[in-house]
Parts: structure tokens; C-alpha cells; sequence
């Protein structure tokens, strides 16, 4: 606690008055843009790796980034609230969020325990929430790398029946070399090792996607093309920040080099503008 103590103190005396400031101006109509389920490994900082500002973004932080999908969620008979879909509705549906991004990063411990659980099935601890938590909420992602490892390197599908227009194609292929005409992406993370652990971080943010389609409350947000979703990855070792291309099939970096060719793909991809049909006209419309 004394650390949090005296980081309150530091707070109070630099960025308190700008963070009051920014408040005042979005006290009466915050439009926030985004929500983003993230990991929370305490390397991971949103705010600060996208510098977003007072009232920018919803955040959703859980262990391993994961958003259960409709069939664990519940029953008619048996209702298990997670926070996920909760807040999922609460964003999409009541505040007209327009994009959603999930982002994973390296180094997951979560992501570690899922991998280890799934290789020795018998070190589970019935009585351990983090076991559970991870074996059931990522249970589409092991079986997604069972699939992946079981193929090899080839183009994976990404299917969802409840919003088929999000379906989408990803190469996990680590070892894999980028085309010749593609000076996109110098780097790829993905391609520095072919260790199962690295193409786990990578499907289980994929998986993601696909299972926060299976909700229904979204699926007209989706299908009107109001509601796109996001696959960003963070390495905790460079500080770098990744974006899935679907027209890529791959995470690519974010940098000076490659950020227009990311906004031109979803300005394509997304066509209505932020503050053209953004919460305040979506809240009318409905
Ligand atoms: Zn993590």
C-alpha cells in the first residue's frame, strides 16, 4: 500500500487538475468509442499504450483476456452472469460502442496455465477459481490449437453462425515467411518461435472474436455493420502493439511504417465515421 499511497500523492501533484479538466469537458456527454478486454497482468496499461484520454474507452480486464462464449454462459435453467457479456451489452447495446478490441499479450500467466493444464490435465485443482476459469473459458482455444498443431501451417477458419459476416481466415504460422511484396510488416512476433505456447497467445485472441459473435444481443449491431470487433496483441518485451489484418490473415505491427496501411483496411472495413453514426445518432436511431 505504500506505494499506492504515495503514487496518490504524486497523482494530486501533477496530473490531477488536467485529469479534473477533463472530466469538466465530458461531463455532460461522454462519448467513449471502444471497449477493450485486455489481460490483468499488471504490464499491461491500455491507456498508456494507446493514449487514450478521460472518457476514450471502456476497459474490461480479466486473467488471460477472455470473453466466455453464449454456450457456457448459461441455460434457461441455470444462469452463470459473467461480467463479459454484461459488459459487452452495457457498452455496445446501451452506450452504442462501435468497436470492440480484445488485446492479448506475451508472457500471459494465464495463457501459461491454460497451455500447462491442457498439456498435464492432471495437475487441474478442482478447487482452484484461476483452473477453472481458464480451462472453461478457453476451452475453444485449446481445441483450436489441438487443431492447429494436429494440420500444421495452413489457413485456419474462423466461423461464427450467430454473425456470419465476422467470420474470418487467419495463417498461424510462426515459421512462416511474409510474401515477398508485403514490406508491411518488417517484424512479426509470431515468427520468432514455433513454440505451441506463442501460437496459443496468438488463437486465443482469435478465439476471442469469434466468441463474443455467439452472443446474440449483438448480432444485429454486427450483421448492420455497426458493431466491429478487434484483434490487437501487446509484447511485453518490445512494448509493441499489434493489430489482426483480416485482409492479412496475420497480426501486424502497429508503427509508423504500417499505420496508414491499417487505417485504409478498416476505413474499408468500417465505413461509417466515428461522429457521423457514433453514440449519440446510434441512441436516436433506436
Ligand atoms: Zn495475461
Amino acid at each position: 500500500m505504500n506505494k499506492i499511497l504515495r503514487g496518490v500523492i504524486k497523482y494530486r501533484q501533477t496530473i490531477r487538475e488536467d485529469l479534473v479538466k477533463q472530466f469538466e469537458e465530458i461531463k455532460n456527454n461522454p462519448q467513449p468509442t471502444s471497449v477493450m478486454f485486455t489481460c490483468m497482468d499488471s504490464r499491461m496499461l491500455p491507456t498508456r499504450f494507446t493514449q487514450s484520454r478521460v472518457g476514450d474507452m471502456f476497459v474490461v480486464r480479466n486473467a488471460g483476456n477472455m470473453i466466455p462464449e453464449a454456450p457456457t454462459y448459461g441455460t434457461s435453467s441455470e444462469v452463470s452472469v459473467t461480467t463479459e457479456p454484461a459488459a459487452l451489452e452495457l457498452a455496445v447495446k446501451r452506450g452504442g460502442i462501435r468497436h470492440v478490441v480484445v488485446c492479448g499479450h506475451s508472457d500471459c500467466k494465464a495463457i501459461n496455465t491454460l497451455y500447462r493444464l491442457h498439456q498435464c490435465p492432471k495437475e487441474f485443482d478442482p478447487s482452484s477459481p484461476m483452473d477453472n476459469w481458464v480451462r472453461r473459458s478457453g476451452y475453444s482455444s485449446i481445441k483450436r490449437l489441438n487443431e492447429r498443431i494436429h494440420r500444421g501451417p495452413s489457413i485456419m477458419k474462423f466461423d461464427s453462425e450467430v454473425a456470419p459476416s465476422q467470420s474470418f481466415e487467419a495463417i498461424i504460422d510462426p515459421m512462416d515467411k511474409l510474401s515477398a511484396e508485403d514490406k508491411l510488416s518488417q517484424v512479426n512476433i509470431f515468427q520468432q518461435t514455433d513454440n505451441p505456447v506463442f501460437i496459443c497467445f496468438q488463437i486465443n485472441v482469435l478465439q476471442q472474436l469469434v466468441n463474443i459473435c455467439s452472443h446474440q444481443i449483438l448480432q444485429e449491431h454486427l450483421e448492420s455493420g455497426r458493431l466491429h470487433i478487434h484483434g490487437m496483441w501487446f509484447d511485453v518485451y518490445t512494448g509493441d502493439d499489434y493489430l489482426f489484418s483480416k485482409d492479412k490473415k496475420r497480426f501486424v505491427v502497429i508503427d509508423e511504417k504500417t499505420v496508414d496501411k491499417h487505417l485504409s483496411e478498416l476505413n474499408a472495413r468500417c465505413p461509417l465515421p466515428e461522429d457521423q453514426d457514433g453514440p449519440v445518432a446510434f441512441a436516436k436511431a433506436k
